[in-house]
Formats: structure tokens, sequence, C-alpha cells
């Protein structure tokens, strides 16, 4: 977190002109140490304020419990209700109320302050916010990250296998509920030790990478990709017949086909082959058995010459 400048977004939402200039001048003034920046947004209603939130999402709100339209605590119900808890909101009222400061930190807002408020104390609550809200936004992206590292292989940047397993166990029980068909693309690449024995592990890394690419660019935005194992793919293709999974089996055979890997030893092509079950028409006892199915004809693949798909 170091000394790095800190540049945050605050958006006052208050409709008195006179508040608002007091924010700005003695609240969010700029810092001498250059330690916090503020970025300040301004809104004098209720419904400005949700539109600004929705295009600039701040960091905190400094939100006046008496609006033209509406009541502070009405925002931040809203705000609770739409996916910007993690916004930072300092509730303020002129209004002496226990009951507005309890109904407002029981809804969600960080703080509550009364009018008339001393600006110093004020800017002190804001920059500890801001400290909070730092730390939740560090917390997050980590989480984020963990949660994508957990599924996505780190090679080729497509999901692994625990997540592939995850996703066909939830769609085979939706899939067979549904009665809908599913279809499942064990992808193989051909003399894949071939490549790697004659070009070398990073060409052979290259190959992986580049394969993974045309695999997920040739699916639909509802096919999952991921690597299944060393240069094993699966795809999984809901609500996909067997004839249809037959066609894109053989447009992404095609597409890695005619694809010329440059390296300094020389240019090469790679093939590819696919093993192909359905849910429907193949019934799998379980998602195990439906692997299998995909797996014993994409051997059968191989032993009648590669480059090929086969679903029966
Ligand atoms: P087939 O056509 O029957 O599939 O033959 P193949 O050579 O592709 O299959 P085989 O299983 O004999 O060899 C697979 C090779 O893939 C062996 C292994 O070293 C290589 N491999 C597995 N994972 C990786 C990887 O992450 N990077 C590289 N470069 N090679 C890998
Ligand atoms: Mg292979
Ligand atoms: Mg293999």
């Amino acid at each position: 977190m170091g000394t790095k400048l800190k540049k945050y977004r605050i958006l006052i939402v208050d409709d008195s002109d006179l508040q608002r200039a007091v924010y700005r001048r003695r609240v969010l003034y700029p810092d001498d140490k250059n330690e916090y920046i503020f970025e300040i947004l301004e809104a004098k209603t209720g419904e400005e304020a949700k539109n600004i939130i929705k295009k600039y999402h701040p960091d905190l709100v400094i939100l006046d419990f008496n609006l033209p339209d509406t009541r502070g605590t009405e925002i931040i119900k809203w705000m609770q209700n739409s996916g910007y808890e993690d916004i930072q909101v300092i509730l303020v009222s002129s209004i002496d109320s226990h009951e507005v400061a309890a109904q407002g930190l029981n809804l969600g807002a960080e703080d509550f302050v009364k009018i008339p408020y001393d600006p110093e104390e004020m800017r002190a609550r804001v920059k500890a916010h801001l400290r909070l809200k730092r730390i939740i936004d560090h917390v997050k992206r980590s989480r984020d990250k963990m949660f994508k590292l957990a599924q996505i292989d780190e090679l080729t940047g497509i999901f692994n296998r625990r997540f592939l397993f995850e996703k066909l166990n939830d769609l085979f029980t939706k899939h067979t509920n549904e009665k809908k068909p599913l279809s499942i693309l064990m992808v193989d690449i051909d003399d894949f030790k071939h490549v790697n024995d004659t070009y070398g592990h990073q060409v052979g890394d290259e190959v992986l990478r580049t394969v993974s690419k045309f695999l997920r660019n040739g699916i639909r935005k509802f096919d999952i990709v991921g690597r299944y194992g060393g240069e094993e793919f699966l795809i999984i293709a809901p609500g996909t017949t067997k004839d249809r999974a037959i066609r894109l089996g053989n447009r992404l055979r095609e597409k890695v086909k005619f694809h010329t890997f440059k390296t300094e030893k020389g240019s090469f092509r790679v093939t590819i082959s696919a093993g192909i079950a359905e849910l429907l028409t193949d019934k799998p006892r379980d998602v195990n058995d439906f692997v299998k199915i995909a797996d014993m004809r994409l051997y059968r693949a191989k032993s009648a010459g590669k480059d090929r798909v086969i679903a029966q």
C-alpha cells in the first residue's frame, strides 16, 4: 500500500449549494502532502446520485438524509441492493435523531454525522473510511485473483480440469432433468510428442496456447473449453445435438490444421482428433461414463488414422 498517491472519487449528495461548497472547500480541500487526491462529484437529488453512482462508481459517498426527491436512507437501501455495497457511505443529517442514525447505519452506511459538524473532524472521518476502502478493494482484488487462479489453466488461460468437472456435473444434472441435448468433445493434439521432440518444449507450449486460442474462439458463447490434461482439451456444449457437435469438431479441426507454426527450426502444422459424446443419444450413466464414452471415441479416432472426429 506504501506512500504512493491515492486518488479517490467522492460523491457529495446534497441539494444545498452552500453545503456542497463547504464540503469542497473545508473538508475535501487538496492535501498539501499530496497524500490524497479527491475527484469530487456532486448530486443535488437522489435520482442524480444514483446516475452518478452507476456511471462513476465512487469510493465514498457523503449523503444528506434530506433530499428533495427522497431520503438518504432510501439511497443506501438502493446501493445495497444494486451491487454498490463496497462504496463507503457517510450519512449526514441536520435532524438530531438517533433514529435516523441507527436506521442509516443498520441499512449499511459506514458512518453518521450530524450537522453542524467540525470540518477537520469530518475530513479525518473521510480519510479513515478511505483507508478502509483501500483495504476492502485490496481484499476483493486478491479474492478475484485467487478465484480465477483456481479455475484457470496457467499455461493456456482457458479453464482447468477442476472447473471443467464442476461445470460438467452441474450441466449434466440440469440437462438430464430438462431432457435437453448436451455434447462434449474430447480433443487431443495428434503426435504432440513429436512436436516437443523436434522443436523443443517451448514450441510445444506455444502450440498448446495457439490451439487453446483456436478452440476458445471457435465455440459459442455458452460453450465451455478447458484443458483436460497435457495436450487434451474438453469442450462442453450445452443444448448442442450430436450433429452440431460433429460440425463444431470438424470446424475446429480444420482451423487448427490450416495454421502454420513458424519456428527457427522450420515450419510445421499440427492436427487434432476428437471424440464426441451426447447426453440424450448416448445415455451415459453419470459424468464419468459420459467422459469415458467421449474418450473411447477419441481413442478410435486415433487408431483410425488421427485428424478426425468420431461420434459413434
Ligand atoms: P497421439 O497422436 O496418439 O495423441 O500422440 P501424442 O504424441 O500426441 O501423445 P502422447 O500422449 O504420446 O504425448 C503427449 C505429449 O505431450 C507428451 C508430453 O511430454 C507432452 N506434454 C504434456 N503436457 C505438456 C505441456 O504442458 N507442454 C509441452 N510442451 N508438452 C506437454
Ligand atoms: Mg496427443
Ligand atoms: Mg493425450
